[in-house]
């Protein structure tokens, strides 16, 4: 029987629900229990793919193709457990839902309201994650904060389970502020007293209040809490901020967080396995080399548009003992001032996913800079488009030539939309979503990476290589070493003749765990390292990349 736990946030949105969540679900995991986590986004949006990453940060793409929040990033990362469709739910595809259901005429004439109707089919998307993959513990993250009205429907329909599946199968965990007010030099826990206020005029009463705050949260203000908040002492848990988000769930656990859950939902106790984090933590936090990596895109202004890039890097670091530093160059300054100004000193390149043709330029310039100066280079998605057009125009001399996404026209469509999208009309939920296998070709850069021939990665894209160019490209150097089973589709090109140029039609990002760092991205980051000059670190951390979860049933 599956127990499930229900985040909700106070007081301040980005307080961290979604750390917090993927945190209890390590410690959870790291008990032998296995963990599900839902998100249920209040937004009127059908899913985020449609939106801008400055309005929402990265869209996280799941396996079977689910354009998602950015947080099932992080429990996917934290749980080291691939997520599905349907743990990623917004309120626009509840009430698409049910508007479909009233058209087809399932409510027999009644008349369609928030209660029942969508707080049933709200309890439903939560009691279908428990079918499917039976986890011992769901937990659920409610986006927003309590009081938006936009959350109220979730709010009553998470109240309601508790009635429905039986009191010790369900526990609720509140994230409050507590903020440190330097004027009158104290912490104040009005912020969080007013939002379990809110929260109880709606009907819950938490179970388990965290407190963020940044600094030690006193005792007398841990009773205060408690005292007001009709919580107890021990359930007033303090997460203070940390360096690392791997921190969190080390912090949890010293401050007794899976303890309390697991008492709450008449859990058995066991011992947390956590020698493993523990260590990868240390690595994060102690390495004192650092390597310098620019990552060229438009969004650089909103970082978490490129949340699993930076992850992904970060974990590769580690198995070298060394720390990334990142420099955000803006693509569009780039084209202004030219590579030189803004990638001088770099030890490794990044040029990312991303769409339309503002910044274009910038990135095909900054693949020119590490093409013809030897610095590593990963290119992801539009990253691996704009090394084709670099490639196109400088090397092959076609000019002009560019993907037909920028410039329909052009004689030298080098980037062509795929053929399968030509009729597409609608943006949401249509590109080439989801984990394809690609063939490695042997004796090539992605072989040595990768130890396999066949490979599985996440895509999202309209757009691909085009065929008519390939021969070529071939003849001018450059090495297509993945592509679809049936060979038609371009999936992975490098260029031998440079110590580390490597490009993906995928996002290798999104499979990238601190526990199992993507081959990409460790060949990257150790060429980066060895661009410096200096010997590579070593790490405890070494493992294999390996897929975690079964392939899904249409690819095995
Ligand atoms: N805009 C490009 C395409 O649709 C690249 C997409 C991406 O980088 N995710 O093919």
């Amino acid at each position: 029987m599956t127990k499930f736990v229900f985040v909700t946030g106070g007081v301040v949105s980005s307080i961290g629900k979604g750390i917090l969540a993927a945190s209890l679900g390590r410690l959870l995991k790291s008990r032998d229990y296995s963990v599900s986590i839902l998100k249920l986004d209040p937004y009127i949006n059908v899913d985020p793919g449609t939106m801008s990453p400055f309005q929402h940060g990265e869209v996280f793409v799941t396996e079977d193709g689910a354009e998602t929040d950015l947080d099932l990033g992080h429990y996917e990362r934290f749980t080291d457990t691939s997520m599905s469709r349907l743990n990623s739910v917004t309120q626009g595809s509840i009430y698409q839902a049910v508007i479909n259901k009233e058209r087809r005429g399932d409510y027999h004439g009644g008349t369609v309201q928030v209660i029942p109707h969508i707080t049933h089919e709200i309890k439903e998307r939560i009691h279908r994650v428990a079918r499917n993959s039976t986890p011992d513990v769901l937990i659920t993250e409610i986006g927003g904060t309590v009081g938006d009205i936009e959350s109220q429907p979730f709010l009553e329909a998470i109240r309601q389970f508790r009635k429905d599946v039986g009191r010790n199968q369900v526990l609720y965990i509140h994230v409050t502020l507590v903020p440190w007010i330097p004027s009158a030099g104290e912490m104040k826990t009005k912020p969080t007293q007013h939002s379990v206020k809110e929260l109880r005029s709606i009907g819950i009463q938490p179970d388990i209040l965290v407190c963020r705050c940044d600094r030690p949260l006193p005792d007398s203000l841990k009773s205060k809490v408690s005292e007001f908040c009709d919580v107890p002492v021990g359930c007033v848990i303090p997460a203070q901020d940390v360096s690392t988000i791997y921190e969190v769930p080390l912090r949890m656990e010293e401050e007794g967080l899976a303890t309390q859950v697991i008492d709450l939902l008449r859990l058995e106790q066991r011992p947390p396995q956590l020698q493993k984090w523990q260590s990868l933590v240390e690595c994060l936090s102690n390495s004192t080399r650092s390597l310098e990596v620019a990552i060229v895109g438009k969004y650089v202004r909103l970082t978490d548009a490129y949340l699993s890039v930076i992850e992904a890097l970060r974990h590769a670091a580690i198995t070298i003992n060394s720390h990334v530093n990142i420099h955000w160059v803006n693509s569009e300054d780039l084209e202004k001032d030219g590579a030189e100004t803004h990638l001088q000193g770099i030890h490794g390149l990044v040029v990312p996913g991303g769409f339309g043709i503002r910044g274009v330029d910038g990135k095909i310039k900054a693949v020119e800079y590490a093409r013809s100066h030897q610095i590593p280079f990963l290119g992801l998605c539009l990253g691996m488009q704009c090394s084709v057009i670099e490639w196109a125009r400088n090397i092959a001399q076609l000019n002009p030539a560019h993907s037909a996404e920028f410039e329909p026209q052009t004689p030298n469509p080098v980037i062509n939309l795929l053929p399968e999208q030509e009729d597409v009309v609608d943006l949401g939920g249509t590109m080439r979503l989801g984990l394809y296998p690609c063939r490695i070709l042997p004796n090539t850069l992605a072989a040595q990476l990768y130890e396999k021939e066949v490979i599985y990665e996440r895509h999202r894209h309209r757009y691909e290589f085009n065929n008519a160019y390939r021969n070529l490209f071939l003849e001018t150097g450059y090495v297509i070493s993945g592509t679809s089973p049936d060979g038609r589709l371009v999936e992975i090109i490098e260029y031998p003749q440079h110590p580390f140029f490597i490009s993906c039609q995928f996002h290798p990002e999104f499979h990238s765990r601190p526990s199992h760092p993507h081959p990409l991205f460790q060949g990257f980051i150790k060429a980066a390292q060895d661009y410096t000059g200096e010997p590579l670190g070593t790490s405890e951390i070494q493992e294999d990349f390996t897929p975690k979860t079964p392939l899904p049933a249409n690819l095995v």
